[in-house]
């Protein structure tokens, strides 16, 4: 590859997301081991020293920051016109962006803006046998795999949460380096962002950090027998999902529900509970690690994809299993 891959870390609380972190991976992977291609960390806002310490060591060639409280919050406007003029003035050919919320707004604005393709929902990335960059992306709902061959010098890539492992501390730290405030150019009038308010799960972690998700449907009868799973969930460390049928019904926000039209999420251990498992249900969570299903349907198609299935009510089920965690885990 003939110039450095820019990956875009956004921070939480101070801290790099996990989302970026994992784009650091794959920017690792498509960059090949240090010393060849230079991957080089960006980070934006005004408090980003600790961020910027802990990404050196996870690798980065290179982290750069850009210490300016114009991108405390975030706003894609900024965000791409900064991005932009840093990738032209170090010769960027890729710039790779975390699937979150943030990421997938900027992708096309960046994209636009600096003149480049852009491949969205990417699962893996591989250099071909001449030299070309291949992304693969599901599509149909996750029924097919899409090779995409990249011709373009300049390409923005958006990635798949939790597609590419985060890189492990390496022992060596690469250099922070401080860049001024690029030259942003004519933006147009912006609002004011006051604040932010994470959607989260009743309780537990956040849904595409978690390690373990206890997912809801229609076969929980109703809002308020959801705190069984809640129960689950925190017996397991883990946070409470959804399926569309239970959030279009108003009894979980919006935030909560997976699949094509919600989050994708890929953790260790996702128990399905009283889902069906429809295929726009499954394409946000087929790729957990290991799948559980409880439904009293032993012909619901969920049972196709699960790992483990269990056949029966879930009103006993579920406190059964419940006490039996707590149990092995003295808690
Ligand atoms: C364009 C489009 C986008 C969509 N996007 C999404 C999306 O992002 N996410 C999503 O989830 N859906 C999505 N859907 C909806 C999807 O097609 C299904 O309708 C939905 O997933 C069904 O939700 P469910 O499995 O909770 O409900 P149901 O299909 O009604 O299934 C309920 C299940 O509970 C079981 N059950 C009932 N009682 C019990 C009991 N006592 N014990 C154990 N099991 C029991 C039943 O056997 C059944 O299998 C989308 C649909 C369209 C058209």
């Amino acid at each position: 590859m003939t110039g450095p891959v820019f990956v875009i870390v956004e921070l939480r609380n101070g801290a790099p997301v996990r989302s970026s972190l994992e784009a650091l991976g794959a920017g690792r992977r498509l960059a090949g081991p240090p010393g060849t291609t230079p991957v080089i960390a960006l980070l934006l806002g005004s408090a980003v020293e600790s961020a910027a310490a802990h990404v050196a060591e996870r690798g980065a060639d290179q982290v750069l920051t850009i210490v300016d409280p114009r991108f405390d919050s975030f706003q894609a406007a900024v965000w791409s016109a900064a991005i932009t003029a840093l990738a032209q003035e170090l010769g960027v050919i890729a710039v790779l962006l975390a699937g979150t919320a943030h990421g997938r707004q900027l992708v096309g604005r960046l994209a636009a803006r600096w003149g480049a393709a852009a491949v969205t929902g990417i699962a893996d990335i591989s250099i071909s046998n001449d030299g070309a960059m291949l992304a693969v992306r599901p599509v149909f709902s996750g029924r097919a795999l899409q090779e995409v061959r990249v011709d373009a010098p300049r390409v923005v890539l958006g990635l798949r949460p939790n597609a590419f492992p985060p890189p492990e501390p390496s022992g060596s730290k690469a250099p922070v380096l401080a860049h001024a405030t690029p030259e942003l150019g004519k933006l147009p009038a912006l609002g004011h962002v006051s604040g932010f308010e994470t959607a989260q799960s009743a309780s537990g972690p956040d849904l595409s950090e978690a390690t373990v998700i206890v997912s809801g449907g229609r076969g929980l009868k109703g809002p308020e027998n959801f705190r069984m799973l809640d129960e689950l969930a925190a017996s397991l460390g883990g946070a409470v999902g959804a399926s569309r049928a239970v959030t279009d019904s108003g009894w979980k926000p919006a935030a909560l529900q997976i699949g094509q039209t919600g989050r994708t999420v890929s953790p260790q251990l996702y128990i399905a509970i009283g889902i069906s498992g429809a295929i726009q249900h499954l394409v946000g969570m087929i790729s957990s690690r290991t799948i559980v299903a409880i439904n009293s349907d032993p012909g619901a198609p969920i049972f196709k994809v699960a790992d483990y299935g269990i056949v029966g009510d879930l009103f006993q089920i579920v406190p059964a299993l419940t006490s039996e965690v707590r149990r092995v885990r003295g808690s």
